[in-house]
């Protein structure tokens, strides 16, 4: 992450030289991009409610204004303007989308990474558990296809889901979806797991297979020794799950007969689990970074993920490696 300041020259030149729509186009499509809501960031004041007839229109503008942050919003019956603003259009699509930002997980981040101060390869294995869990979990209990995953450009990632069917969720079910996924109590002190829903029985195997590999890999063994872990069993279990190519719990429970299952998936959970941002999900609203475009605090590329499981976060393209006029 640079210290260098962000100049409004370097950001023209950045999207009038470097930047690539094509992302953004394959995600919200060209046949009801003039009534796409956009949002800017323009450096002294914030500006939303403009809509572009096509990419080649959006592109020149964020060159001619070298905006700071970029972003993107709904589809509304007509093209939003400053006379038309969304209020006064009717809603009509927009992707389900999912927030995963590593502050989230301050709770259980072991690093001495805090809030702003980003994150580091330790925690970022959160993030990439979360997304990891999220994508199979859309695929296989919601059977969603279409999935993008777009690095936020600081500390986390989105997801957009950009089926037909996903698009036309209204904000009750995008509620829905959510609270199927949440299994830790907000608003607590101490994350805290009540019993696990009957439906979560996919889930659950997830959280086994999917979860519990860096669950291991990340936890004390005196912490596991309060789960009802013998001293000693942690290297056993190292090499297990380091040596196993899918985490078998079918098969490694019986081999410790003093563990409880439910106790043990639930330490997975407050540690491993995805933590999402209700809020962005459930605000068909509200504008999300557009691929591709620069983070205007860290000066990264909000890169597209192409492959969650070897995606460097540390290898990611800014703004400084792109501009000359730094
Ligand atoms: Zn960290």
């Amino acid at each position: 992450m640079s210290q260098q300041k962000i100049t409004k020259a370097m950001l023209q030149e950045y999207y009038s030289d470097y930047f690539d729509v094509t992302p953004l186009i394959n995600i919200i499509g060209l046949s009801t991009f003039r009534r796409r809501e956009f949002g800017f960031d323009l450096g002294n004041t914030f500006t939303r409610n403009l809509s572009f007839g096509t990419p080649r229109k959006l592109v020149d503008y964020m060159g001619n204004q070298g905006v700071f942050q970029a972003y993107v919003g709904a589809v509304y019956s007509e093209s939003p303007s400053k006379q038309q603003s969304i209020q006064r259009l009717q809603w009509e699509s927009r992707e389900l989308v999912f927030d995963i930002d590593l502050d989230e997980f301050d709770l259980v981040r072991r690093c001495d990474c805090k809030g702003e101060k980003t994150f580091c390869e330790e925690c970022w294995t959160l993030a990439q558990d979360a997304m990891i869990f999220l994508d199979a979990t859309m695929r296989e209990d919601f059977g969603f296809e279409d999935l993008v995953w777009i690095f936020s450009g600081r500390r986390g990632v989105h997801c957009w889901i950009c089926d037909d069917i996903a698009k036309k969720l209204d904000q009750r079910q995008r509620s829905a979806v959510i609270n199927y996924l949440t299994l830790i109590k907000e608003g607590e002190k101490t994350p805290h797991v009540d019993m696990l829903p009957k439906y979560a029985k996919s889930l659950k195997e997830r959280i086994f297979t999917l979860l519990s590999r860096s669950f291991f890999l990340n936890t004390a063994e005196a912490e596991l020794i309060k789960l009802g872990f013998k001293k000693g069993d942690s290297k056993k279990i190292l090499k297990r799950v380091l040596t196993e190519s899918q985490f078998n719990y079918k098969q490694f429970i019986p081999t410790y007969p003093s563990i409880d299952p439910l106790r043990l998936a639930k330490a997975i959970i407050i540690n491993r689990y995805p933590r999402i941002d209700r809020k962005v999900t459930l605000d068909t609203r509200r504008l999300l970074k557009i691929p591709n475009s620069i983070h205007g605090k860290t000066g990264n590329v909000c890169v597209v993920i192409n492959n969650i499981s070897n995606f460097d976060p540390f290898d990611v393209p800014s703004i400084f490696d792109k501009v000359l006029s730094n």
